[in-house]
């Protein structure tokens, strides 16, 4: 279904993220007719450019992101001429007059924000005193939102000044992912789940996200992060609240964000012991010499023990790991249920329970695992097999070609609908929630443990979890 006739402004829509996934990702929904002939797309950036030049930058980024068979000629030739481009400094007073006289009336309104957080207040306040936003339009802002708690306030306000919460998009692309909206359809949609989600049939649940690949080109900022900031405060906070929270009245922004933000308000402060940092390292390959900081005390991996003090999860840990230069990319969330009560197989190894794992990447899809009898006549011997979901096998390669979490987020920006994105208050909750974490490593000035590139991280990550004879998911 096609969205109503946009103009969307895309600030920093010359940088690497515009190339690798915003514009690329609207030109898969133009194909998919998603995006109506009638919308516009304008690139607001630094560089000087004229339309043909920025015509031809954005040609090559969507021949280039995009699969072939999708850049049938005539199509892309339809969606090149909906864009224009305006050099504007976001600090100065150049080519705002110009973008406000782009603007169509009668249109929705959106400005992606990808450009770095310290613009954003100076491209908010132009917005408006240039007459450009209405009260209707809204913005999109990207990661990363804030540093700490306090200059995510900041942030906040900011922006506050000049639109309004009902107007303001703040991304989490894990959000878009198809598989983490299944997550509430599977939970909310089923009778089957819903009952057994709670400490007394949940052992335990285990969220990893983990990346092969090292800091690479954004060593600087990177180090000015690490782990906890970049991915964990957002991310896998996202991830978190979206298994834990109680089920909302209705699915609507408000009512699903004040249960995530519940949640989040629920977490336990961390003990340091509950609590592993890591940084890759091996005598040819350096998070130290890959950050170019040889004193760096920044971490590339995190795992820890979260406890969430409510009803529902009393007693049952939450495991979270993230970590760069690990042996495998995958993204997951496991639900291990607890063994039943009582065994009456004789042959019963004990070790059979349920597990669901909610696959964000790759291959997107669910499995459960389930107990049986092994075929043949070797008597009631039990094993555990997979119910495998794998979106591509179940529905066919066509219906699992999902869109890009950022594609869909984008339509959902233009539909006005702000479920999957985070509201200002579970953001700053989320930082308070990591501040005093962030500083009790600072200031004890912990040391992140040393892990084997392309490995499961530091062995004590291991150990967390063998105290409490539990394991971790095994990375393949
Ligand atoms: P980039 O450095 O590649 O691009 C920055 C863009 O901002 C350019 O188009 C540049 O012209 C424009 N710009 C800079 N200063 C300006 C000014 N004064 N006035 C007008 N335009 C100006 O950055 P990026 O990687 O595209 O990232 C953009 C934002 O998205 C950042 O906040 C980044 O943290 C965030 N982000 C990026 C990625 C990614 O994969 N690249 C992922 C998540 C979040």
């Amino acid at each position: 279904i096609p969205v109503d006739p946009f103009d969307l402004v895309i600030f920093g829509g010359t940088g690497d993220l515009a190339r690798r996934k915003i514009l690329p990702g609207l030109y898969r929904r133009f194909w998919d007719g998603q995006m109506p002939p009638e919308a516009r797309i304008i690139g607001a950036a630094r560089s000087e450019m004229d339309e043909a030049s920025y015509r031809a930058f954005v040609r090559d980024a969507v021949t280039e992101f995009v699969s072939k068979r999708k850049c049938d000629s005539e199509l892309l030739d339809q969606f090149i001429e909906r864009l224009s481009y305006v050099a504007v400094d976001a600090r100065g007073e150049d080519g705002w007059e110009q973008l406000a006289g782009m603007m169509r009336d009668g249109v929705v309104k959106a400005y992606y924000f990808s450009v770095g957080p310290s613009l954003f207040g100076d491209i908010a306040e132009r917005l408006h005193r240039f007459k450009i936003a209405d009260d209707d339009a809204r913005i999109v802002v990207e990661k990363p939102f804030g540093h700490n708690l306090e200059t995510a306030r900041a942030l906040n306000a900011t922006l506050a000044r000049h639109f309004d919460e009902t107007q303001i998009y703040r991304i989490d692309h894990y959000l878009g992912k198809e598989t983490v909206q299944n997550l509430m359809a599977v939970r909310f949609g089923n009778m089957l789940f819903e009952p057994l989600w709670n400490a007394q049939y949940v052992d335990h649940i285990q969220i990893t996200v983990a990346e092969t690949v090292g800091v690479g080109g954004r060593g600087d900022y990177y180090d000015r992060s690490g782990a906890m900031r970049d991915m964990v405060q957002n991310h896998l906070m996202q991830l978190l609240c979206l298994t834990a929270m109680e089920p909302p009245s209705k699915f609507d922004p408000d009512a699903v964000r004040d249960e995530k933000l519940k949640v989040i308000r629920a977490l336990e402060p961390v003990e340091p012991h509950d609590i592993v940092r890591g940084q890759y390292r091996s005598k040819d390959e350096s998070y130290l010499v890959d950050v170019e900081n040889k004193d760096s005390l920044t971490e590339s991996f995190v795992a820890m023990k979260v406890h969430i003090a409510n009803w529902r999860w009393n007693g049952t840990p939450f495991y979270l790991r993230t970590g760069k230069r690990m042996k495998e990319r995958v993204s997951e969330i496991v639900v291990r249920f607890k063994e039943p009560p009582h065994s009456i197989f004789e042959e019963d190894t004990g070790q059979s329970a349920n597990e669901l794992t909610i696959r964000l990447q790759p291959n997107e899809g669910m499995d459960l695992t389930v107990t049986i009898k092994e075929p043949g006549p070797g008597g009631m011997r039990l094993i555990d097999v997979p119910l495998d979901m794998t979106f591509a096998e179940a529905l066919g390669e066509e219906a699992a070609d999902v869109p890009d979490a950022y594609e869909r987020l984008i339509m959902d920006v233009i539909r006005g609908n702000q479920t999957l994105f985070m509201r200002g208050d579970e953001v700053e909750a989320a930082w308070a929630w990591t501040d005093p974490i962030i500083n009790g490593w600072e200031a004890r000035e912990d040391k992140p443990k040393p892990y084997e590139p392309g490995s499961t991280g530091p062995e004590e990550a291991l150990i967390l979890l063998h105290k409490d004879e539990r394991r971790w998911r095994e990375l393949r």
